[in-house]
Order: C-alpha cells, then sequence, then structure tokens
C-alpha cells in the first residue's frame, strides 16, 4: 500500500494565502488588505511593511533565502530576477534578513532586455515590477534553494505596458464595471463587481529526456523539424482516455503534489488523442490567478519531467502526422454574489438577463473576431490554426441545438416561446438508470463553444500565456455591454427596449453562431460567404491589433493605448522572425553535420557492397537501385539545403519588422518544408543504424 497523501494538508502550503495573512497579521492591516484585493485602492507605506515582514517571516521559516519580482514579460513566459534577504551585517558582523514594504511593492528590472516593440530603447532602460496585491505570493522550491516569488505588473519608466498581466488586470475591470451596469438594469442592488473567471486544460507531450538530447531540433525548437511518420500514428483512437503507463502515472503524480502545494487545483488528468500527449485541468479561478497559475502548472510540468527522465513538450506542433496541442480556455462571468452570466438557467427562453449577455457576446464575437485570433496566435500555432488541424482559423461561436433554437425563435418572431429538451437517455438496458440529457451535444470542431455555463475558447496554443485571450474577451465584451447600458439606461419602456435590443443583436450577428463540423472544408466557403475573417497566420492576425476599430476599444476602455497596440504589433514580427530563423539555422546544422554526413556514408558502404558482391559474380540490381534512389534523395536534399541557407541569409538582412516577417513565413519557411521532405524520405530509405537521430517511433512509442 502507498502511504496516504494528505491532500488538504499539503495543498496552498507554499502560498501565502489570506488565510496565513489573517493569522499573522495585525487586523487593520489585514483588513486593508483584503478591501484593497477586493476593491482596489493602494496600500499605506506602513502597512506595506509590515504586510512585507510578515511575508518575508513566512518564507524565511519555510526555507526561503531570496524573494523576486515575478513577471510576464511579452516573451510568454515568466521572468524572475533573486535577491537575497540579506542586508549590511551591523558593527558586531551579525545579518538581520530582511524586506520591506518598498521592495515588496516595486521593483526596477533592466527593461531593456524584454521585448518592447521599440517602447524601450537601451539608452532609456528602466522599467518597474508592480507588486498585483491580487494574486498570492508563493514559493518556489528547487536545486536553486527556496525563492519568493511576488506576482508583479511590469511597465516601462513612462507607464506603458511591457507585459501580460497589466492589459489584462485593466480589461478586468473594465468588463466588471459595464457587467455591472447591466445586472443593475435587472435590478441587481447588491453585487459590487462583476469577475472574469478562467478554466484552461494544458495538454502537452512527454518524450524520453536521453532521446531528446539527441534531437537539436527539440533543444532548440521544442519541435522536429524532421521526422518521417512512424508505422502507426493516432489512428486506432487507442490513446485518447487510455490507461496511463506507469512512469507517466508516476510523473503525473508528482506534477498533482508539486502543484497542490502552490495552491494549483489540478483536478483532472488523462491522455490525450496523440501517442505520447497527455492533459491537466485546473478548477477555474479568477482570470488573473488563473493566468499566473497556468504560468507555474507550464513550468512544473517542464521541471517535474527533468526528475522522471522525461521532457515535457509545451510545442503546439512537436510532431507532425499526429496532433498537435492547445489549451481550452475556459471563460465565464459571475457577479461576487453568486449570479453567473453565462448560466441560462432551466428556461434560458425566459431569462432575459442571460439573452441580453448572450446577444452581447454574440456582438463582441462578431466584430471583434479578428482580434481574438490574433490572441490565440504564436508561432507555433500556426501549425493547427488554419493548416491540417483544427479548430480552423475562423471565428465562429456555437451555441447547442437547444439555444440556438432559441436565438432563431428570436430572430424571426421577435419571441421565444418553445424550449428544446434534452429527454431521456435510455441505454436499453434495465440494470443502467436512464439519464436525463444534456438539451445539447458536444461540438469538439468549434473555436468559441458555448458549454452549459461558460464559452470555452479552443484556440489558444498550448505553450502561449493566456493572459492575451482573456484580455481580449474581457475588452470586447465590456465593450458590448457598455454600448448596450449606455441604450438600456436612457430607455423609458426597459422591458420593450430590452427586448427589442436582444433582436437587433441576434439578427445583426447571427451569421457568427454555427454549429455544424468547423474542421469541413464547406465550412470555410460558408464562412467566406458569411463575410467571416480567415486570418491564415500569426504575421497576418498582428495587424487586427492595430485597425482603427482595436484602437477605439482599446482606448475606450483603457486596456492598451495606441503606442501599446503599435509595440505589440511589432513585437509579434520580431518573435516569428526569430523564431523561424533559429528554426531554419537548426535545420541547416542538422541536415549538414548530421543527415547528409550519415547518408553518404550509407551510399558509401552501400556502392562497396555492390562492388563486393558484383566481384563475387551475384545479381546487384537491388543494391544498385537503392543506392540510385537514395543518391537522388541526397542530391534533392543538398539543393534544398542550399537553398535554405541562401533565403536565410536574405531574410535575414531585411531592416523592415513586418516585411522581414512576411519574407520568413513566405520564403523561409517554405524552403524548409522543401529541405525536409527529401530528408523524411531518406530516412525511410536508410538503415536504421546509420540514421542520427532517434525517430517518430522511438519518441512518441518508447516513453
Ligand atoms: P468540459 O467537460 O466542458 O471540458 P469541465 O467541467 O471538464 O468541462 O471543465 C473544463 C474546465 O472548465 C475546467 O478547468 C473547469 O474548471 C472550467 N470551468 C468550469 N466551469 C467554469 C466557469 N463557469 N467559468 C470558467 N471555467 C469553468
Ligand atoms: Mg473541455
Amino acid at each position: 500500500m502507498s502511504e496516504a497523501l494528505n491532500v488538504e494538508e499539503i495543498f496552498a502550503s507554499k502560498v501565502f494565502t489570506l488565510g496565513k495573512m489573517k493569522e499573522r497579521l495585525p487586523r487593520s492591516v489585514y483588513k486593508e488588505v483584503k478591501k484593497i484585493m477586493e476593491q482596489g485602492g493602494e496600500l499605506s507605506p506602513a502597512a506595506a511593511d509590515v504586510v512585507a515582514k510578515a511575508m518575508k517571516d513566512w518564507a524565511v521559516e519555510n526555507g526561503a533565502t531570496h524573494f523576486t519580482h515575478w513577471f510576464q514579460p511579452l516573451t510568454g513566459i515568466t521572468a524572475e530576477k533573486h535577491d537575497a534577504f540579506v542586508t549590511h551585517p551591523d558593527e558586531e558582523g551579525r545579518m538581520l534578513m530582511e524586506f520591506s514594504g518598498k521592495e515588496l511593492i516595486k521593483g526596477e528590472p533592466d527593461a531593456s532586455s524584454f521585448p518592447s516593440g521599440g517602447l524601450r530603447a537601451t539608452f532609456e532602460a528602466r522599467g518597474y515590477t508592480v507588486w498585483d496585491i491580487t494574486s498570492p505570493a508563493f514559493l518556489k522550491e528547487d536545486a536553486v534553494g527556496v525563492i519568493l516569488c511576488i506576482p508583479t505588473a511590469f511597465c516601462s519608466y513612462t507607464g506603458e505596458a511591457l507585459d501580460k498581466k497589466t492589459p489584462l488586470l485593466r480589461s478586468m475591470e473594465a468588463v466588471s464595471q459595464q457587467a455591472l451596469r447591466i445586472v443593475r438594469l435587472f435590478g441587481n442592488t447588491e453585487a459590487t463587481k462583476v469577475v472574469a473567471s478562467v478554466g484552461p486544460e494544458q495538454e502537452y507531450f512527454l518524450v524520453d529526456r536521453a532521446k531528446y538530447l539527441q534531437r537539436e531540433d527539440l533543444i532548440f525548437t521544442g519541435r522536429t523539424l524532421f521526422g518521417a511518420p512512424a508505422p502507426k500514428g493516432q489512428e486506432l483512437e487507442d490513446h485518447y482516455f487510455g490507461t496511463i503507463r506507469e512512469r507517466i502515472g508516476s510523473y503525473m503524480k508528482d506534477l498533482n503534489i508539486e502543484l497542490w502545494k502552490l495552491g494549483v487545483t489540478a483536478k483532472t488528468q488523462h491522455n490525450e488523442v496523440a501517442p505520447a500527449q497527455h492533459e491537466l485541468a485546473p478548477i477555474y479561478e479568477t482570470a488573473n490567478i488563473a493566468v499566473d497559475h497556468n504560468q507555474l502548472v507550464m513550468e512544473t510540468m517542464k521541471k517535474v519531467a527533468g526528475r522522471h527522465g522525461l521532457t515535457c513538450l509545451l510545442h503546439e506542433k512537436p510532431f507532425a502526422g499526429v496532433n498537435g496541442s492547445g489549451k481550452h480556455d475556459n471563460w465565464s462571468i459571475g457577479t461576487d454574489n453568486g449570479v453567473n452570466l453565462l448560466d441560462p438557467g432551466d428556461t434560458p427562453n425566459e431569462n432575459v438577463q442571460f439573452l441580453l449577455v448572450l446577444a452581447c457576446i454574440m456582438k463582441a464575437v462578431d466584430t471583434h473576431a479578428d482580434l481574438l485570433r490574433q490572441s490565440a496566435s504564436d508561432v507555433g500555432n500556426d501549425h493547427r490554426l488554419g493548416a491540417n488541424e483544427a479548430p480552423p482559423a475562423i471565428i465562429s461561436m456555437f451555441l447547442g441545438e437547444q439555444l440556438e433554437d432559441v436565438v432563431k425563435q428570436l430572430v424571426e418572431t421577435g419571441e421565444a416561446a418553445h424550449l428544446l429538451e434534452g429527454g431521456k437517455l435510455e441505454t436499453g438496458v434495465s440494470t443502467l438508470t436512464d439519464l436525463e440529457k444534456d438539451a445539447t451535444d458536444r461540438n469538439r470542431t468549434s473555436p468559441f463553444a458555448f458549454t452549459g455555463n461558460k464559452f470555452e475558447f479552443r484556440m489558444v496554443g498550448s505553450a502561449d500565456s493566456i493572459g492575451s485571450p482573456n484580455t481580449i474577451l474581457n475588452a470586447i465584451v465590456a465593450e458590448a455591454f457598455c454600448e448596450a447600458a449606455d441604450l438600456l439606461e436612457k430607455a423609458e419602456d426597459f422591458e420593450l427596449a430590452v427586448h427589442d435590443l436582444i433582436k437587433e443583436y441576434m439578427t445583426k450577428h447571427l451569421r457568427i453562431v454555427f454549429n455544424g463540423d468547423g474542421y469541413s472544408d464547406e465550412w470555410v466557403k460558408e464562412a467566406e460567404r458569411r463575410g467571416l475573417p480567415n486570418i491564415k497566420s500569426m504575421v497576418e492576425a498582428a495587424a487586427t491589433l492595430t485597425t482603427d476599430k482595436a484602437v477605439k476599444l482599446f482606448e475606450k476602455f483603457g486596456i492598451f493605448t495606441k503606442v501599446e497596440l503599435e509595440s505589440r504589433e511589432e513585437v509579434t514580427y520580431e518573435t516569428y522572425s526569430k523564431s523561424i530563423n533559429i528554426e531554419a539555422l537548426t535545420m541547416i546544422d542538422m541536415a549538414k553535420k548530421q543527415i547528409l554526413p550519415a547518408v553518404i556514408k550509407y551510399t558509401k558502404s552501400l556502392a562497396d557492397t555492390v562492388i563486393a558482391v558484383k566481384e563475387a559474380g551475384a545479381d546487384t540490381s537491388v543494391q544498385t537501385e537503392l543506392l540510385g534512389q537514395v543518391s537522388a534523395k541526397l542530391a534533392q536534399a543538398k539543393a534544398a539545403l542550399v537553398k535554405l541557407e541562401k533565403v536565410e541569409k536574405e531574410a535575414a538582412a531585411i531592416s523592415n519588422a513586418k516585411e522581414q516577417a512576411f519574407f520568413y513565413k513566405d520564403v523561409v519557411f517554405t524552403a524548409m518544408g522543401e529541405l525536409r521532405a527529401p530528408v523524411d524520405e531518406l530516412e525511410m530509405l536508410v538503415d536504421k543504424d546509420v540514421w542520427p537521430i532517434p525517430t517518430y517511433g522511438d519518441l512518441i512509442f518508447e516513453v
């Protein structure tokens, strides 16, 4: 029997929770902190000193030697710089560990070495990290010791956001303010704010670390740049929800424990569709904390993998030919007095507040489909969105049969008199209970699906921060709420006005609703007919950030300034170019130093064989034919390599960021594909013993 694990005891043991603050802080300070967490405001310097001391004492008791302002620059991952609590020794050489309120609240990392899209020049490098009181501090423990991590926002000297958190927090305030206006219209006077909640389902791959270390492409780029398909892929559908193998199970167990200690509610685990692919989902929480926690999940996944001789691949498409990984961003909004605005109740057709919220979301998603798509773009996700794997790059909304029917009735007649019921599920087995069915089946192909009391935004990439998608969701919904409230607050006859508005929004934006197969070619044509945008790549999506429509939206709610948006567009181009450049250089390196030399050796041994066999007087037709085939592919690969080297140099020389990114996408990326094709064919032709790197079979079936 394994020893019982006390999950209740270890949960959040490494988090400076509200509970710990209550224990350790004077009542007045605790109350001040709690009030600011809930309602905003600034902590007085005296209170900040008290909180800092309590936090430090708790951290030191738990082995901490350093603290760090933990932040989320535009790299999409987190950044930290450690400072020890040590101070000047006194006259007698004694040192007392200290941590002040000032150090808690404000940090000053050098901002010039983080992506800023021109916002920061190296000569004016000042940047600030500012304590985010709404996300709890926690302890990270690994080989470097125990570090107190303080979640912070990261801004430039002039106040521009340089990170993913600042705009997210701004968007949460915006959606809260506007949603409050909506619930007030329906007589809710108790709610003081509306909170966006998020539950991200995280997909990942695990491969054997020793094999990983033999592949430069995995090491430098996180994905395989070469690799012929294994004889078996995912066609038998035997991996999804399959029995979890021992090695993976022991990894999952460790991962859960680490996450629980960090206060992450790791809840669901299972094998995913592709071989070696898995998923973890936590319970949803406030958007801001969910974003921080998702970063911790990704980081912990990688860290724990090392302990098991594994490597965790978070890339969106580590292997061609089998599914890649995404992140389902489950999103809802609810009042602080417990009303989920996305809960339709038993009779959605009569739930006017819900219908108004739904109409507003339809309007928001239709109006800003381009921005939503942009928010889910990263370099790796280009292999999924609009490529051979879904969800497609076209944004549409799935409502399910029951709601779609309600919407259509409203559009057609202005009334939704009846409701489709789920009915009973009859299994035909007398010993099985008949279940009440959901009124709606699932649709796995929709990028934005209503799933009962939340929307599931399924486009997000597995390696990406969920900061941007949730910022956009909050922002676009805030705008739609604001416009509705502007009208309805002035209405003389509220009942009539709300009824008309729901009908108007739903009629106007019905084109965004699609319940069919989002992966089909027919949908691509149908979407085009409906005038829905189909933005195929990250670089094409970047410009959506700076359209007049986008600038107006973000400036109105103080989420981004025009300058911040321009900087983010610029960062997108730079990130894309740099990433593809690394991929191209890695391919060149592997082809030149590993693959072509191995194949050349192989042709030599084949040629030697032909000569020897001929001398011995036997038939050499098989060997000769193989030699001919291999030599032809080798020549093709060599020519493609020369071309890739040439275009990579041309790309690197382009100075305009946008032009450069497009060149990388259209020319360099294409040349990479032209090199990969003959190399993958060679892999199928030559002796396995001479192939210099582990194959797909080795990597995803032998974990
Ligand atoms: P599904 O089966 O539809 O994927 P689950 O219940 O498994 O739904 O939930 C998937 C994720 O959605 C989990 O992280 C869960 O916590 C989250 N989730 C559930 N309800 C909400 C909600 N109201 N708001 C945001 N996320 C939610
Ligand atoms: Mg789901």
